[in-house]
């Protein structure tokens, strides 16, 4: 069994294969030198100096008896052949290859300032390393591009740490796109609470640095220029899979599709039986979100769904996956909790507590039916809210919760569909 992708998913199916008896051989590949480590303390804990970035390995549970090829990554896939080569000319023989390569951070799209000295992105052991430094060493104002989960973080830490931040983001709130409208409102005014110069509907036209090569200055859509020392760019990502270009298999900027045993598509639609994908690179149909191909990119379905393509890999097509998505997040004293799929709803009723107070469980629909439920300082209750999910409980769901609001509202999401535009570009004549 050769696996490509040494982190999250690629260590958990290694598990997997080893508890459920699989004695042959297993070799796993990365391109980072680590071996496994977590990520999600690197926009947490690690930024705050708390914990430091070499503490981050993953647990292992199971004497693994791995071959591996750290520093080195995959440059091409043979699938008539049945090999993969590596960037040190290394070529793998495999009976059954993962696919679980992940997503890097998109970078600033200007080349030349994305180079700047104090422009960062994070998404390795590295990245972490090198920003918490520049953070430690007190910026006199940090300036986040993008109030997704990543940018939110970040400036939740620079508050911690008494550091003065701007997050600019081009839509209406922070997290729009994850939490919809209500609750992506109410992290907005959270941030500003904590001190973030929050700018939404406005965009970062430019960074520039002095003449040592050093950011100074960003230009924002609406004219400004700020003072900023070090910028934090947190565009999301994209999904690393150029290594399997000409391959033949299905994949887009979604990832690598694969079906519900985490086969991968070929270019024919067939699933392949030898090549198995997982994690944040692939994306699948689920039962449960029929407009197309779900893809995640959460810790918790990097572990389940590495599980199920072990056991495809091994004993064949036995197990779906089928897990509701769910995610955490930390970011200003307030735990955010998340079941099902936000981003697929078109309605939203907030069903316990309030928007406006520090806890609330707001519930997702989507053409008349519960998707996804989101739990603010209220951890346990989603529980409660996946069993909704998974039998298609009608929206709004009749709860009867002793400190449900009276009457409960059922709101537009005003998430974008995607393809919307989101913003007005700016275009100058040449
Ligand atoms: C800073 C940060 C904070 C996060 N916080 C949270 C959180 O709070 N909650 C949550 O649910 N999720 C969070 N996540 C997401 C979570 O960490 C990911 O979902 C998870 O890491 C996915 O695991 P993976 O193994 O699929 O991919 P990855 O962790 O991306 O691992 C893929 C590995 O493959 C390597 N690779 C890529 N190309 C090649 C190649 N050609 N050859 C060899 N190796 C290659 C990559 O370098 C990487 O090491 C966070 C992510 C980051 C970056």
């Amino acid at each position: 069994m050769v696996i490509v992708g040494a982190s999250l998913a690629g260590l958990s199916a290694a598990q997997t294969l080893r508890e459920n008896g699989f004695g042959g051989r297993i070799t796993l590949v990365g391109d980072e030198p680590y071996p496994p480590y977590d990520r999600p303390p690197l926009s947490k804990r690690v930024l705050t100096g708390r914990l430091s970035a070499d503490a981050t390995g993953l647990p292992r549970h199971t004497d693994l008896d791995a071959s591996w090829r750290l520093g080195n990554a995959a440059v091409g896939l043979d699938r008539a052949a049945g090999t993969v080569t590596l960037s040190d000319g290394e070529v793998i023989g495999y009976d059954k290859l993962l696919i679980a390569t992940g997503t890097r951070a998109r970078r600033w799209p200007h080349a030349e300032q994305a180079a700047i000295d104090g422009v960062f992105s994070i998404r390795t052991r590295d990245d972490a390393r090198a920003l918490q430094a520049r953070l430690a060493a007190r910026p006199k104002r940090v300036l986040v591009i993008g109030a997704g989960f990543m940018g939110s973080e970040v400036a939740s830490v620079c508050r911690e740490l008494g550091l003065d931040v701007t997050v600019v983001e081009r839509g209406p709130a922070p997290m729009l796109a994850a939490l919809g409208g209500p609750a992506a409102l109410a992290a907005g005014r959270l941030q500003r609470r904590h001190g973030v110069d929050l700018r939404t509907r406005t965009s970062v036209q430019a960074l520039e640095g002095d003449a040592a090569g050093r950011l100074r200055r960003a230009r924002l859509s609406g004219g400004e220029v700020l003072d900023v020392e070090l910028a934090v760019v947190a565009l999301g990502a994209e999904r690393n899979t150029e290594w399997l270009d000409g391959a033949g298999l299905t994949l887009d900027a979604r990832g690598v599709h694969c079906d519900p045993y985490c086969r991968a598509i070929g270019a024919d639609g067939r699933p392949a039986d030898d090549l198995l994908v997982a994690g944040d690179v692939a994306c699948w149909p689920h039962p449960l979100y029929e407009d197309g191909p779900l893809a995640v990119e959460h810790w918790d379905n990097a572990v389940r769904q590495a599980r199920v393509a072990a056991l495809t890999m091994h004993r064949g097509p036995v197990c779906a996956h089928t897990t509701l998505p769910t995610f955490w997040s930390n970011q200003f004293g307030v735990n955010i909790k998340v079941v099902g799929v936000p981003s697929h709803a078109d309605q939203v009723a907030v069903v316990q507590g309030a928007a406006a107070k520090p806890g609330f469980v707001a519930v997702y629909g989507r053409r008349g039916r519960v998707i996804a439920a989101l739990a603010v300082n209220a951890p346990r209750s989603l529980d409660a809210y996946a069993a909704l999910i998974n039998v298609r409980a009608a929206f709004p769901p009749e709860l009867n919760a002793t400190d449900a609001p009276d009457p409960v509202q059922v709101l537009d999401t005003g998430v974008p569909t995607p393809g919307q535009v989101t913003h007005r570009p700016a275009a100058a004549g040449t």
